[in-house]
């Protein structure tokens, strides 16, 4: 029998404020919902118990900065929704379940290659972490992950941008109209990863079937081509006409027939904030579409007052989009700092806006052109203080390698101006964070 996993973590204890639209209510309705229609006693439902992430595995996906085990807002809930996220993955991978879907929170698609503090009620990225960890510990070699949450999963976008092994594809409601104000069709992978990453941005009002269309003819070819081994889907809800946060015209049932096109070997929840009258019946509908069972006859409470953008209206807007991604070139600045190991270092400067705490990080990254691997990435950060990340990618080629390891060792000798530095060496799975008050650790 196909087995599906479940996993709820709604964490009591975190919030951003008790009247914040992302409270532990999102999956309370959840799980009644679930439980009222009985689907927890179906046989081919597995339930899994969370787990906590180790400080290790949340940093193998991510540079917590200034000192992660003191951060001003406490990491427990998070480290609970990455390591429930690796909890599902594993059993997945060791082929307990057929798929599975996470229902934790906080979610995660905001947060990026570094952090410095919560941002778009994200401070972890839980599909991150588990990407990175189930290609260190089961040596999956190329996962996709499609993101259909409204918002852009610019952080997600931001950890995997140099990586070639991962696919990485968000549909969303358009950055002019919506935060995080990115994901553009432009925005398409980095030199040694290029075409990647793809944003499809979609106009307010985008339904069901403009949705289904963008899919079955953009997407799914997109995913055969890649030919992951494992489909990850960050599955946001607040893509739903009762979406206080977004104006998009989703259906429950459209997110469905999303999940029985995608087939992905994991959903992981994000955002989605119309509590009462679409979250328990989006979700109870992907977790049917998981389990093979129909889910036509879920229905929210509230009626579609307004259809969603016609196909007619929508496919002259997409054909244009399309011919623009066609026509896209890469273009990219070699920049080397005089301490860069031998290569060609591309500068690919930008920064990213901390919306929950006001500050902005300044971000100076850098990676080393090359056609035998990912490439190792030299990636400065600032916000009041200067941190640095140096990412080995996984399987390295000996001279990227080599080139993380100079870069590292010039760093030790050269840290008057740091506050922290991390080497994620993903090719061995080794971490070392020096810090200026703790000094160095391997963790
Ligand atoms: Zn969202
Ligand atoms: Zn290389």
């Amino acid at each position: 029998m196909k087995r599906t996993g479940i996993l709820f973590f709604p964490a009591f204890d975190w919030s951003l404020g008790s009247s914040h639209p992302e409270r532990e209510e999102r999956l309370l309705y959840t799980q009644e919902q679930l439980f009222e229609e009985g689907i927890l006693d179906l046989s081919q439902i597995k339930q899994y118990s969370p787990r906590v992430a180790s400080l290790h595995e949340a940093l193998r996906a991510q540079a917590i900065f200034p000192n992660p085990e003191a951060p001003a807002d406490s990491l427990d809930a998070h480290l609970i929704a990455a390591g429930s996220a690796i909890l599902l993955g594993e059993a997945r991978v060791r082929g307990e379940i057929a798929n599975g879907f996470v229902l934790a929170r906080p979610p995660g698609h905001h947060s990026g290659a570094t952090v410095w503090g919560n941002r778009g009620f994200c401070t972890l990225n839980n599909e991150a972490i588990l990407v990175n960890h189930l290609r260190a510990r089961f040596g999956i070699k190329k996962i996709a992950i499609v993101d259909t949450d409204v918002h852009h999963g610019d952080g997600t976008q931001d950890i995997f941008y140099h990586d070639p092994h991962v696919l990485f594809i968000s549909l969303h409601q358009d950055g002019h109209t919506l935060y995080p104000g990115s994901g553009f069709i432009d925005e398409n992978g980095g030199p040694n990863a290029w075409d990647q990453t793809l944003n499809i941005p979609l106009p307010p009002g985008t339904g069901d079937e403009g949705y289904h269309y963008v899919l079955e003819n953009w997407v799914l070819p997109r995913i055969q081509a890649f030919a992951p081994e494992l489909i990850i889907n960050s599955a946001g809800q607040d893509n739903h006409f009762t979406d206080p946060l977004a104006s998009m015209k989703l259906t429950a049932n459209g997110y469905g027939r999303i999940t029985e096109l995608l087939q992905p070997d994991l959903a992981v929840l994000e955002g989605g904030y119309s509590i009462e009258g679409a979250l328990p019946y989006v979700n109870l509908a992907i977790l049917l579409a998981l389990a093979g069972e129909d889910y036509h006859h879920v229905r929210e409470p509230k009626q579609l007052d307004r259809p969603g953008l016609t196909l007619a209206a929508l496919k002259p807007y997409l054909e244009d989009l399309n011919k623009r991604h066609q026509s896209l070139k890469p273009r990219f600045t070699i920049r080397n700092k005089p301490f860069f190991p031998k290569g060609n270092w591309i500068y690919n400067p930008h920064s990213v806006y901390y919306d929950t705490e006001w500050f902005q990080e300044t971000r100076y990254e850098y990676i080393r052109e090359c056609s035998h691997c990912g490439g190792t990435v030299y990636l400065e950060g600032q916000c009041n203080q200067t941190s640095v990340l140096v990412r080995i990618p996984f399987q390295a080629c000996p001279d990227c390698e080599q080139a993380g390891y100079d870069l590292w060792d010039y760093l030790q000798l050269h840290n008057a101006d740091l506050t922290s530095c991390l080497l994620q060496n993903l090719l061995h799975d080794k971490l070392y964070l020096w810090h200026k008050k703790e000094g160095l650790r391997e963790f």
